[in-house]
């Protein structure tokens, strides 16, 4: 510092005093040193928005890289995007779901980087990368077989839609009050209790599950993309996809046969479709099956067409419409 050779000692203790008190002033209103005094928090998708939201309170200021009505799976981030990842105090995101916001935050290098996937555990559905979430049944015979050997060893097989299963979304839930007290101390009391009231909510969405879906004529429902595993394995269900966990996919004249067979054998009711994705492959099943449709919502994103205004209304949708096409009692 060439500073130091310019003014005398005295001066430059009393100039390193006054910084000293500026700083723990700032400091004492946001770990951002921001002119709102708000830690700037970039959010990946809605699941990851809606913790940020609730558990940061009115001490962050959320940005969402997928805009809603976005199917969020392939989506690319503008420069300028990519440009103001840096900036971040705090980035909240799922690895996994979207490689190039992947990339971009990997490049980024923001020092609080919370992957999500790290707060619960994630576990693979059958065929998460390319297939059918079908697990434990023998499809040996279908012709996606090679494709599966293929894509065994990879660590992308882990299935990413934890946020569908209350339990484990609760978990992240957890995770993302910690690291937030972490990153931005000062508030940690409002972090913990705001993560204690949300806790509270998702507790009672999964007793909702549990006692709503106990008693039902069917287990099997038929789904556009395989969202729904983490959700079926909680409560018991057997999730068929029609695609895989990319929405965008198409299935296989096989696996429309064999999807066709399921529904006749264990007398379901309803083929499923979603919000953001094309509905085109499941309402031609439906019809040449006879059966009806219906939204089981992913959450991937939260639009006016949406069936509620947040993760918990749109989850107690998604209950009614499940315990409606499997028969609850
Ligand atoms: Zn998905």
């Amino acid at each position: 510092m060439n500073v130091r050779r310019l003014i005398p000692t005295t001066a430059l203790a009393g100039a390193v005093a006054l910084g000293l008190v500026t700083l723990s002033a700032c400091g004492g209103t946001s770990a951002s040193g921001k002119e709102d005094g708000k830690l700037d928090v970039v959010a990946s998708f809605y699941p990851m928005q809606f913790l940020a939201e609730r558990i940061g309170g009115d001490h962050v200021s959320v940005t969402t890289l997928t805009k809603p009505g976005v199917e969020p799976h392939d989506l690319e981030l503008k420069p300028k995007q990519i440009g103001e990842l840096g900036e971040a105090d705090y980035i909240l995101y799922l690895k996994g779901i979207q490689p190039a916001v992947d990339d971009a935050i990997k490049q980024a290098g923001v020092k609080n980087t919370v992957d999500a996937g790290t707060l619960t555990e994630l576990e693979k559905h059958g065929t998460a990368t390319d297939g059918h979430a079908h697990e434990g049944e023998g499809h040996g015979q279908d012709e996606h077989g090679g494709e599966h050997d293929a894509h065994a060893g990879e660590e992308a097989g882990a299935d990413p839609h934890i946020w569908l299963d209350p339990v484990k979304y609760t978990e992240v839930a957890k995770g993302v009050g910690a690291s937030l007290e972490k990153a931005d101390p000062d508030n940690a009391a409002a972090y913990r209790k705001n993560t204690d009231e949300l806790v509270k909510k998702l507790d009672a969405l999964h007793g909702k599950f549990e006692r709503g879906l106990r008693n039902t004529r069917t287990k099997t429902f038929i789904t556009t993309h395989s969202a729904f595993g983490y959700l079926a394995e909680r409560y018991g269900l057997d999730q068929e996809g029609i695609s895989g966990v990319d929405p965008e996919s198409e299935p296989s004249p096989a696996r429309i046969k064999e999807l066709q067979d399921t529904a006749k054998k264990d007398d379901v009711t309803t083929v499923f479709f979603e919000t953001l994705a094309s509905d085109k492959t499941a309402k031609t099943l439906a019809r040449d099956t006879g059966l009806g449709t219906d939204v089981l919502d992913p959450l991937e994103g939260i639009t006016d067409r949406s069936r509620g205004a947040d993760y918990i209304e749109v989850m107690e949708a998604n209950l009614a419409a499940l315990q409606k096409a499997l028969g609850a009692k």
